[in-house]
């Protein structure tokens, strides 16, 4: 569900609470748009567009609370219908399966998230950068199409097997297992550990494929592994994109990210998980949706790209706050899980034994036994 969608009328990008207000309906006094007339919800039905694919005819869907504890689970959001309770959005756009039903846990968002501490911070900058003219609606729109372009033009069709995932994340964690190699001899000792040595002769004859996922690798971690093996899941044989055409972009973007979070001190919490949230690309994202809007306006130079912060950082207050929103913009969200995924598919490539990881030990311990056994046989 976007959070934001782009106004024809006021030529810009607004969230529920910006458009409401600029329509004069005060969405305090009633927040779950009860009173909202049929008029004003066609001229909005009108007006709206996606942000991101362009497709027309969103509807504003009020928040939605929990019966049980009257807490919000939904804040108010746009949503985009194309007959049948199908989604409007163009396959490749990132809100294409919004209207889905989701699992209850993903649609439970924390209400006061969306006002927390950095989406304030970030949407005085961009209203600073917009009086300043450092940025502008256009240049918004503008970075939104390069990436949708780009997205386009690197599509292919989903082919990764959760076999093939589930396999790289396993033999990520070998990176750095040593020992001495197997010999017949070792086994002489009363605990010899026969599953290790088939670990380590694994590690040896599948060490081009473990080199080719430590290079460029994605980092690891369980929220990743499981969100990878869910998109895989739900993306099989649907077209998707090849993030890793924006890889140069992205690691400008993170190290960007990080060097103004801890600069700006935009989080309260623990500076060092803070900044491991954003290279994982899990986080809400809106400073990297900033950020990344910085850099686009500057070639992805970051040099070029601070000064900019800083100019509008020094800039006055902003006398309108509703100047411009990028809080729905973050066109790294998720990066490395699918960087992940490219990765398994390029792994996938080289791999001609298969994806069973527990198999390949097994026949490899068995075969060191047999080794074993002749040797031993050869020498009595
Ligand atoms: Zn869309």
């Amino acid at each position: 569900m976007p959070k934001t969608a782009y106004s024809q009328r006021f030529k810009r990008e607004l969230d529920p609470e910006q458009l409401l207000s600029l329509l004069g309906y005060d969405l305090k006094s009633d927040p779950d748009l009860k009173n909202l007339s049929g008029e004003l919800r066609d001229e909005i039905h009108r007006d709206l567009l996606c942000p991101e694919c362009g497709v027309s005819g969103g509807v504003i869907v009020s928040r939605s609370k929990s019966t049980k504890s009257n807490k919000a689970l939904r804040q108010p959001h746009f949503r985009f219908l194309a007959g049948d309770n199908n989604s409007a959005h163009h396959p490749l756009c990132d809100h294409y399966d919004d209207s889905s039903i989701k699992s209850k846990k993903e649609q439970l968002i924390d209400f006061g998230n969306d006002r927390s501490f950095e989406t304030r911070i970030i949407r005085e900058l961009v209203a600073k950068g917009i009086e300043q003219k450092i940025i502008s609606q256009q240049t918004i729109r503008d970075m939104r199409q390069w990436f949708f372009d780009t997205k386009i033009r690197h599509q292919f069709t989903m082919d990764v097997s959760q076999d093939s995932l589930q396999w790289i994340f396993k033999i990520s964690g070998l990176f750095s297992h040593r020992g001495i190699p197997f010999k017949p001899i070792h086994a002489e000792l009363p605990n010899f550990d026969w599953r290790h040595a088939a670990i380590l002769q694994f590690v040896e004859e599948n060490r081009h494929l473990i080199n080719i996922v430590r290079d460029r690798w994605w980092g690891y971690d369980k929220k990743i592994e499981k969100r990878a093996l869910k998109f895989v899941e739900q993306t099989q044989g649907k077209t998707v994109f090849d993030v890793t055409k924006l890889e140069k972009q992205y690691k400008k973007t993170i190290e960007l990210a990080c060097f103004m979070v801890r600069n700006l001190r935009l989080f309260e919490r623990n500076q060092y998980f803070a900044e491991q949230d954003l290279r994982l690309g899990i986080t809400t994202g809106v400073v990297s949706a900033f950020v990344a809007l910085l850099l686009y306006i500057t070639d992805w130079d970051v040099d070029a790209a601070i000064s900019k912060l800083v100019a509008i950082v020094q800039a006055p207050t902003p006398t309108d706050m509703n100047a411009g929103n990028v809080i729905g913009l973050n066109p790294f969200h998720d990066f490395a899980v699918w960087a992940n995924i490219m990765k398994a598919r390029e792994v996938a490539q080289h791999s001609f034994n298969g994806f069973d990881y527990e198999a390949q030990i097994e026949t490899i311990e068995q075969r060191l036994k047999k080794q074993y056994d002749e040797w031993k046989t050869a020498k009595s």
